[in-house]
């Protein structure tokens, strides 16, 4: 299949790199990176020019919205475009929108895994669009993921996304505030671990993803909170989680209080740079607050 690819940072170009080594071929464009692995043309156009299908790996709906005006113009009528980006729903819906005026499919399929993930080709898509749009992505899904889920029209992707990592977001911040707990009560960490992981309490965070160093399957804790995934791209989807919820008048105390943590932690703390699951030690270190 002839594919263009829009946005080669860290998750697009591992993305794309799998698409050809399955033997598609991929017209790459990036404002910045020039991955090796793959054909790099000039502009978005030209990468759009063409192709069955468009794949877009961008930073935010504003960036998402302006390519989408360069590339709709670009492509044939009947071309699927793909957008793996995580945004907000409202622009993922306009995108759509512009798309379907254009003759084009359109799919928004936000991923979860990672860079990881991403390099290894075990992506998770929720995807967003009409039944024939996921049917052309569907080929494209295998070989970038291990899994791909149909949730519904347009946004609906971006929605699935956000409101799995508004839950992420919280179930972390609990995970660290009971292990900072368990420590100021003479709990040891390892038997906090073996009690919560099999009893009510566990969750990803806890059993997947442990944050505390040296308990656990190997997580980023074990890595002196490298990320894995970082606090800002934590707090971006926060933040997106608690747009749409503005939007359509949705009650998330809970997600409101993990966005407003992870932004003092980013932004006024030492959180920028450091796995998302460092609230940890930032919790470790406080008495009560509240
Ligand atoms: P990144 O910043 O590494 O890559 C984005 C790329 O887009 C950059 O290379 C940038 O140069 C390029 N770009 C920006 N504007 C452009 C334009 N107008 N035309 C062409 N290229 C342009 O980001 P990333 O980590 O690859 O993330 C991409 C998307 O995937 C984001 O929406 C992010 O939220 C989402 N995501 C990231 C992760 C992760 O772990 N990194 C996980 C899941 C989802």
């Amino acid at each position: 299949m002839k594919i263009g690819f829009i946005g080669l940072g860290n998750m697009g170009a591992p993305m794309a790199a799998n698409l050809v080594a399955a033997g598609h071929e991929v017209a790459g464009y990036d404002m910045v990176a020039q991955p090796a692995e793959i054909t790099n043309v000039a502009s978005a156009a030209e990468a759009a020019q063409g192709a069955e299908v468009v794949i877009t790996m961008l930073p935010n709906g504003a960036i998402l919205q302006s390519v989408a005006a360069e590339i709709h113009a670009a492509m044939n009528v009947g071309a699927l475009h793909l957008d793996c980006s995580t945004v907000d729903v409202e622009s993922a819906r306009n995108v759509a929108q512009a798309a379907e005026d254009a003759g084009l499919l359109a799919v928004d399929a936000p991923v979860s895994g990672g860079i990881g993930g991403a390099s290894a080709g075990t992506l998770t898509f929720m995807a967003g669009g009409s039944e024939a749009g996921f049917a052309k992505a569907n080929p494209l899904f295998d070989i970038m993921g291990q899994k791909a889920v149909h949730c519904g029209p347009s946004g609906n992707g971006q929605a699935a996304k956000i409101c799995n990592n508004m839950i992420l977001g919280v179930t972390m911040i609990a995970t660290c505030e009971a292990f900072a707990l368990a420590d100021k009560l003479g709990l040891d960490r390892q038997a906090m671990f073996d009690v919560v992981s099999t009893s009510s309490g566990y969750s990803w965070s806890m059993n997947a993803y442990c944050p505390a160093p040296g308990i656990g399957p190997k997580s980023p804790a074990d890595n002196d909170y490298t990320p894995g995934f970082a606090a800002e791209l934590m707090l971006k989807d926060l933040n997106l989680s608690q747009m749409a919820a503005t939007a359509v008048d949705a009650d998330t105390p809970l997600g409101h209080a993990a966005t407003d943590l992870y932004k003092t932690f980013v932004e006024d703390e030492d959180g920028l740079g450091r796995d998302f699951s460092a609230m940890l030690p930032r919790l470790a270190k406080r008495g009560r607050s509240t």
